[in-house]
């Protein structure tokens, strides 16, 4: 039968088994280690610099647009394959027409 009167002798087994006079010093030094606990994981994330935002990948390879028909070009290459206009930026030189 579980009721108050085992809740009372658990309580005495404790009282015996800590000292009543230490259960206070238990508690303090309880609610101090969770104080200095909480204090290093602040620290820590305190330490932790927040990720600065790099250079994206995805700027590297900016998408062209054909200038004449908005066509998305690859990068590899120089015309528009639909109207034939030279892409624009970095277009590799034409050697072909020599
Ligand atoms: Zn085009």
């Amino acid at each position: 039968m579980i009721g108050s009167q085992d809740l009372v002798v658990g309580l005495v087994i404790v009282l015996v088994l800590f000292g009543a006079k230490r259960l206070p010093e238990l508690a303090a030094s309880l609610g101090k280690s969770m104080k200095e606990f909480k204090k290093g994981v602040s620290e820590v994330g305190a330490e932790e610099p927040a990720r600065p935002p790099g250079p994206s990948p995805i700027a590297a390879t900016a998408p062209r647009n054909c200038p004449g028909c908005m066509t998305p070009l690859d990068p590899a290459w120089s015309h528009c394959p639909r109207c034939g206009a030279a892409a624009p930026g970095e277009a590799p030189k034409d050697q072909e027409s020599r």
